[in-house]
């Protein structure tokens, strides 16, 4: 008689985790990316750095410290060990600093495209401890007003040592850095805020609130307040210069949709102790080399976060059969995979191309004004396109992607804040405009320049001139998504002219720039054979 007990325990056809990888070896794009922007001297440290956070227990340690978020605990906050591991991890890597030499000056290129790419790689694993990593790198640039402080504050911040004490900055190890403007009443608008500082001793004394200050457990915070000459920055150590705690209340750690492993506060300042950096009233003017340092951080992080979830639904698809093929075979699933695979890979060429810009922006007038112009829409198209990104790679998995078990939930709970914070989407086009209003032909001169360099790419052309033209009109605000976007998709087809192989570049082209193409990934006109040579670079089989 045939044996007909069923074993449900037997688990068939199902993908193995996508761990254990090497994050730098199997990314093609971006060890050409890195190349062409300069960086390629560091291709073995890379790979080290790759090998290092693809490894099955940083995925494991993502899990807890994601599932495990802070608590706060009186006036301080209490993470789970995995969080303090990542920001040791990063910290000793020198993702927090390695753009600026011992003295806080700019380190030479290519520091920026080296941490780019470290930081892409980052990205894939663990996100919300990037935040206060990213906010330290960034503050150097607004320390920079007050060179003495920065001299003091310097030997902490350029150490490898991780200190998680609660103890005033001078005695500890290492430190790291925080920013607190956004108020209740204004976030966009710091014009807005209302916390005031008072002249006082050797500095001032805040009084007031922060709506949003995230990783409250920072050493030290730029704040904006009002002074008596206007809205100015300021820095606000945890401790005032008796050793004394400071008069930072934290109401209550924010309960977000993701970015779970960070905690975001909100917080009054009761008489806080701070110190001026830069001129009163100049603080707007303070902190944006900051921003554009922050922003760029967001554009790497979700180009990241779009390779990770690219490689699981790639991974997927390559275990999985359906109808006695694997999905991987199936025409629908690589034009889906395919055209994402293009989408992630113009993510990567922009972000790595910006990064060198903001290497070279020191030296080179040229430079300098493509990371002004590009900043705000890089930061624009890749932090949108993250969202909708993941969804898909999340249908990929199929009901495998809807569970914690993948990581697809969480990287898609995590995607949209890139697109909000450090100014949002209209905010990110206001500012390209803002860039034409004050120098227009300069501005203008790049875009054709883009167009040049595109050149023969299906509709590179038309798209430089119609950019110009939304951005000079009347309605250029009313329009201004829709030129921003084109903007980015142009740069992105010159920079992957620089790092991709020419099919790659024209196929991004004739989907992106020149049409047709419908809402979706997978609903533009890629051949078979095309999307097959696309998938074979995204991932090795
Ligand atoms: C998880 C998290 C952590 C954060 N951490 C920090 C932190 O550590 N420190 C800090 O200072 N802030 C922090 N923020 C705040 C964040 O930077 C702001 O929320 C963000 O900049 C948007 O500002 P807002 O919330 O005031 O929105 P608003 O300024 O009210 O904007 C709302 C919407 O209106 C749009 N908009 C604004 N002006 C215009 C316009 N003129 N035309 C058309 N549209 C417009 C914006 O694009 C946005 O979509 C954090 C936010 C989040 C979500």
């Amino acid at each position: 008689m045939a044996d007909l007990r069923f074993d449900a325990r037997e688990v068939t056809n199902q993908s193995p985790p996508y761990e254990d990888v090497d994050l730098y070896g199997s990314d093609a794009a971006l060890i050409q990316a890195v190349k062409a922007n300069g960086a390629g001297g560091e291709g073995k440290a890379l790979s080290a750095f790759g090998r290092h956070w693809g490894r099955a227990a940083m995925f494991a340690q993502a899990k807890f410290a994601n599932e495990n978020p802070p608590r706060l605990d009186g006036n301080e906050v209490e993470f789970h060990p995995a969080y303090h591991a990542f920001m040791a991890e990063s910290v000793a890597a020198g993702l927090h600093v390695m753009t600026w030499k011992a003295d806080g000056a700019r380190a030479a290129a290519p520091a920026e495209v080296a941490r780019a790419a470290r930081f892409y790689m980052v990205a894939q694993v663990e996100n919300g401890h990037m935040c206060p990593i990213t906010m330290t790198r960034a503050a150097v640039a607004v320390l920079a007003a007050d060179p003495a402080l920065l001299a003091s504050l310097m030997p902490k911040i350029a150490s490898r040592s991780y200190d998680r004490s609660f103890q005033p900055w001078r005695d500890k190890s290492g430190m790291t850095l925080g920013m607190g403007l956004t108020e209740k009443q204004g976030g966009t608008d710091v014009r807005a805020n209302t916390t005031r500082a008072v002249p006082a001793g050797e500095g001032y004394r805040i009084t007031g609130h922060k709506w949003f200050m995230s990783a409250p457990m920072c050493d030290a915070f730029l704040v904006l307040a009002q002074a008596p000459g206007g809205l100015t920055c300021f820095f606000m150590p945890r401790f005032e210069p008796d050793g004394s705690v400071n008069g930072l209340n934290f109401q209550r750690l924010k309960d977000k949709l993701g970015n779970r492993s960070n905690a975001s506060s909100e917080v009054e300042f009761a008489d806080a102790f701070a110190l001026r950096v830069g001129d009163e009233g100049k603080g707007i003017r303070s902190i944006l080399e900051m921003v554009q340092l922050t922003r760029l951080d967001c554009a790497i992080s979700s180009a990241g976060m779009m390779r990770m979830a690219l490689a699981q639904a790639l991974h997927h698809a390559r275990h999985r059969t359906v109808f006695q093929k694997k999905l991987s075979q199936q025409p629908m699933m690589v034009s889906v995979l395919a055209d994402m695979a293009l989408e992630a890979e113009a993510a990567l060429a922009l972000t790595m191309r910006l990064a060198r810009a903001f290497d070279g922006a020191a030296a080179n007038p040229a430079e300098a004004a493509y990371a002004r112009l590009l900043t705000p829409a890089v930061k624009f198209w890749v932090c949108k396109r993250a969202p909708p990104f993941v969804y898909e790679a999340m249908e990929c998995l199929g009901g495998n992607g809807y569970v914690e078990d993948s990581t697809l939930p969480r990287l898609y709970r995590e995607a949209p804040v890139n697109a909000i914070w450090e100014g949002s989407g209209n905010v990110m086009c206001l500012d390209v405009l803002r860039v034409l209003a004050r120098e227009g032909d300069v501005a203008r001169g790049m875009i054709e320049g883009l167009g040049g360099e595109a050149k023969d790419l299906p509709g590179a052309e038309g798209a430089a001139v119609s950019i110009c033209k939304a951005l000079a009109g009347a309605q250029a605000e009313s329009h201004a998504r829709l030129a921003v976007e084109q903007l980015a998709l142009l740069a992105a087809a010159a920079a992957l002219r620089k790092s991709a192989p020419p099919a790659v570049v024209e196929a991004f082209a004739r989907t992106r720039l020149a049409g047709p193409r419908g809402a979706t990934y997978g609903a533009a006109l890629i051949d078979s054979h095309e999307a097959a040579a696309l998938l074979d670079r995204a991932l090795p089989g």
